[in-house]
């Protein structure tokens, strides 16, 4: 979990993605500070609009990156200018604010803290099922801070979804840094229990399953499919980092899956689900990874073809067992978080252009979008977005038919029918 502090500057599309980067940084259970001297990773949303500007912002990111351990640096500066940051002696990770939470989840799992309480924001329920987890990821600064897991009764939990659903939640999100082994710490794995108990509660509303580490998964694939396949509240949706394509780099970083058990995961939900998301992440850079290491990763993503990836360019944390191993040059981590950035957004790209035409039931609107917009999820968490929305009178809540129209890297156009 970290403490972020954040700055946004220019115009109301960087304050709408800085709200976007501020809700992702809160269902992972990140907390917002009110100072970069309290903060461990300042994030900057930069504007470019005058000279004036640009060097206001060169400032800023230099007075951050003295007051802050870690600072990223993002919004339209980082995108039209990003290397002033570097010529400029300023030490920040330079994203585009899509990656933001990614960049400070840095590759490790969504924390829930102790006094996690279920939180409603607009139609969004946030249910943290449990804390900890049961691994060792050698990279991981967050198991420190939350130590072995420790889950909650399945009743306690059903309880709170059933009080979020009444208070109007239409969409639950379930979370937690490894979802997959809730219940192990009572010698039981009962995260597909819980999902069906939380499905029988009465209301319409959908469920998104959080971070499930693909060991968790592997142990529990066939009961955990057959829930998604019978429960039309459930997205099908799964989000499981699998971090290397490498055996071996798997191994130094103490995850507790191989690259089989991840793919044996995978195959059981293609073969139970028609209409499915794989959402996955990747590490590119760690200390161990060779060229070799880095193809097979590449090789994995075009094998499965997650329609939605996350790749997070590996950077030190202070204590862990990755921090001490030597580790590989800024070059080679940002040649190769290039190349598998640009593979992500072509595969990406590939599904949501193969949705065009197609139409979809029941989709969730979920918010406002930018301009005249709304944000809805279809079945699979696939996002679709609806222009002139208020030609529609659509509203965050509502269930509506679409067909989808046209489409972009991350996400498709679609209007009602
Ligand atoms: S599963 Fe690994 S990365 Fe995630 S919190 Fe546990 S030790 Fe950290």
């Amino acid at each position: 979990m970290a403490r972020y502090h954040i700055e946004t500057y220019g115009c109301t599309s960087n304050r709408g993605e800085s709200r976007q980067i501020e809700r992702r940084l809160r269902d992972a259970g990140h907390h917002r500070v009110d100072g970069p001297d309290e903060a461990d990773v300042a994030i900057l949303n930069t504007c470019t609009v005058v000279e004036k500007t640009e060097r206001n912002m060169l400032r800023r990111a230099e007075e951050l990156s003295e007051e802050t351990a870690d600072l990223v640096v993002t919004g339209c500066m980082a995108l039209a200018q990003g290397e002033a940051f570097a010529n400029a002696g300023v030490d920040a990770r330079v994203v585009h604010w899509d990656e933001v939470p990614e960049a400070i989840t840095n590759g490790e799992c969504p924390t829930t803290t102790p006094d996690a309480k279920p939180v409603l924001d607009g139609v969004v329920g946030i249910l943290p099922i449990a804390r900890g987890c049961m691994s060792d990821c050698s990279y991981c600064i967050t198991k420190f801070a939350t130590g072995k897991i420790d889950s909650p009764p399945v009743e306690e939990n059903v309880e709170k979804a059933r009080a979020l659903v009444h208070a109007g939640a239409k969409e639950l999100r379930i979370t937690g840094q490894d979802t997959g082994v809730y219940g192990w710490d009572r010698g039981e794995r009962k995260l597909h229990e819980l999902l069906g108990r939380i499905c029988e509660i009465e209301g319409d509303f959908r469920v998104r399953v959080g971070m499930a580490n693909p060991k968790g998964v592997h142990g529990i694939r066939d009961e955990l499919a057959e829930v998604f396949a019978t429960n039309e509240k459930l997205y099908d949706f799964l989000h499981a980092p699998v971090q290397s394509g490498s055996n071996d780099v798997l191994g130094d970083m103490r995850r507790q899956h191989r690259v089989e058990e991840f793919l044996e995961g995978v195959e059981t939900f293609d073969d139970r689900l028609d209409y499915w998301t794989l959402s996955t992440d990747f590490i590119v850079g760690f200390p161990t990874e060779t060229e070799a290491d880095h193809r097979q990763s590449l090789a994995l993503m075009r094998e499965t073809r997650p329609e939605k990836i996350n790749v997070t360019r590996f950077s030190k944390r202070p204590g862990t067992d990755a921090a001490d191993m030597k580790g590989l040059g800024g070059t080679v981590k940002k040649e190769r978080s290039r190349e598998m950035s640009e593979l992500k957004r072509e595969l990406v790209g590939e599904t949501y252009a193969e949705m065009v035409g197609e139409t979809r039931e029941d989709v969730l609107v979920i918010e406002e979008g930018t301009g005249d917009s709304v944000k809805c999820r279809d079945s699979a968490y696939r996002q679709l977005i609806v222009r002139n929305s208020s030609e529609y009178d659509l509203e965050p809540g509502e269930f509506v038919d679409l067909e989808i129209t046209a489409h972009e890297t991350m996400y498709a156009f679609a209007e009602p029918i």
